[in-house]
């Protein structure tokens, strides 16, 4: 059963499916960019029984076009402040058809001779993009959640008990991992899935600057000493999910280096910014760093999903992951032919370094580092509105693309309010999914409800934030009368 097209009909489909995003994008301003539908109305537009027969290419795309975009969240927008997205790029989107296309599996190299070649050249781009050292090694992956659990899974290798493969952690002493509580949520979840145990992952208190306090980090670890815990590892926070606060990473490396603890930056968001003039040195430290993680599909503006698990020395990686079965025995011996499922978790893995590659290429690594400093830009001149207005007050520094702030209208005095202030601020983010002109979630901060907006994309100018906080206002006041 063949299932191609004749060339000229997949010709003019292509082109039918570049007329869908473009009639899309050129809402990029002045339309709602959320439609909060209810999950039930998003049902009954796709759900039907398991079709048996064929639809007609031309009116599957003109569907997908009128209820797949239009039921989806316009992203790519610059009103679009919400999870940590880099909108995207249109090379990104190339790349990803023509991955499609060449459909390869890069498990062993002589299946995906190009892809495994180019993956290494990938990593080392993005290590000379961030100044950390070039001759280190890496492997993509889905995200920086997954790339966090493989990084955890190779210090527990490196550090932990040289039995762990065959006997497991049973009887073991139990291994500690320290890291700010302003680390990402996933360490947390690799912490239990690899039976190390969330409550060994120390979470260490920050200052006002939401930098990691190195002095009670120390503290921990001795104290894990004395007690007759395997302190295993420090993990550094190169910006902060929740906004974008850089540890001390000099300071870590430092301490790492004196208790012989595996080191590891979480640059997962931030790193890019490493390679700005702006910016660049608040990653200090970074460089000395035994292990980094960065997502290209935050601030490199790659097309969902690609992270990079990058570290000092291959054979770390090597050690955690490598296992071939018989089956997987074929091919040549030609120890130059790197197989990258010796590297990582996954066994069939796509081509994600070609729409990495291709971004570095067509824009040129200058390009790409005044896009990142054109967020930072946007993001200080947000900063910089709010903090000469009467109306709302920045909740920490805005480091990189992240801002936290809050609404504080004076105008029934609810300043002073801090119940109010909490339920005004807690209404606004459900009035943004109701007006859809603009998008962010919140988040807390001292645990109380705090707004929070993200700025990688390089599509944002001045003009959007202004049009953003003039939103805001808006949804202010009318959350204002509605919340008693
Ligand atoms: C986003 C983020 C992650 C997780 O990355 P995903 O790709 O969303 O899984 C990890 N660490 C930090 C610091 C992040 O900002």
């Amino acid at each position: 059963m063949n299932l191609d097209f004749q060339e000229k009909e997949f010709r003019q489909y292509t082109e039918q499916a570049v007329s869908i995003y473009f009639d899309w994008l050129k809402h990029l301003r002045g339309s709602k960019i959320y439609h909060n539908y209810t999950p039930a109305q998003i049902q009954e537009r796709f759900n039907e029984t398991l079709p048996e027969e064929e639809t007609p290419m031309e009116s599957l795309l003109a569907s997908v076009g009128s209820d797949v975009f239009e039921m989806s969240n316009f992203n790519p927008s610059p009103n679009y402040y919400g999870y940590i997205t880099g909108g995207g790029n249109q090379v990104g989107m190339l790349a990803e058809f023509l991955k499609a296309g060449l459909n390869q599996n890069n498990l062993k190299w002589h299946n995906a001779p190009a892809n495994s070649e180019m993956e290494k050249i990938v990593i080392k781009w993005l290590c000379q993009f961030m100044g950390y050292p070039d001759d280190s090694a890496g492997v993509l992956v889905s995200g920086g959640s997954e790339g966090n659990f493989l990084h955890l899974a190779v210090m527990r290798k490196v550090m932990g008990p040289a039995s762990l493969s065959e006997k497991g952690l049973y009887g073991q002493k139990p291994m500690t991992v320290y890291v700010s509580n302003q680390g990402h949520s996933s360490f947390d979840k690799a912490m239990d899935l690899l039976g190390m145990g969330k409550e060994y992952l120390r979470k260490i208190p920050v200052d006002d600057q939401f930098q990691v306090r190195v002095d009670l980090m120390e503290e921990a670890v001795q104290k894990d000493l004395n007690e007759g815990l395997l302190p295993i590892g420090v993990i550094g926070i190169a910006g902060s999910t929740n906004n974008g606060a850089i540890d001390k990473l000099n300071e870590l490396a430092t301490l790492a280096k004196k208790y012989k603890l595996w080191y590891m930056v979480d640059a997962a968001y931030g790193g890019p910014a490493a390679g700005t003039a702006v910016a660049g040195h608040l990653f200090r430290g970074m460089s000395e760093a035994d292990a980094v993680l960065v997502n290209p599909h935050k601030w490199l503006y790659v097309p969902f999903q690609v992270a990079a698990v990058i570290v000092r020395k291959k054979e770390h990686l090597k050690n955690t992951f490598s296992l071939v079965p018989d089956y997987l025995r074929g091919g040549s011996k030609k120890t130059e032919r790197e197989d990258l499922m010796d590297l990582t978790l996954q066994l069939t893995k796509d081509f994600k370094a070609l729409k990495v590659w291709m971004t570095f290429k067509a824009y040129g690594a200058k390009k790409l580092r005044l896009a990142i400093e054109n967020d930072i830009a946007v993001v200080r001149y947000f900063q910089g509105l709010v903090n000469a207005s009467e109306d709302f007050e920045m909740l920490g520094p805005a480091n990189l693309s992240i801002a936290t702030f809050r609404y504080v209208s004076e105008n029934d005095g609810i300043k002073s309010n801090q119940a109010r202030v909490d339920a005004v601020n807690e209404r606004i983010l459900e009035l943004i999914e109701e007006d859809g002109r603009i998008f962010f979630a919140g988040t807390r901060i001292d645990n109380r409800p705090a707004l929070r907006i993200n700025c990688n994309n390089y599509r944002r100018t001045k003009a959007d934030i202004d049009f953003l906080l003039m939103v805001l206002r808006e949804l202010g006041e009318k959350a204002l009368l509605r919340s008693v």
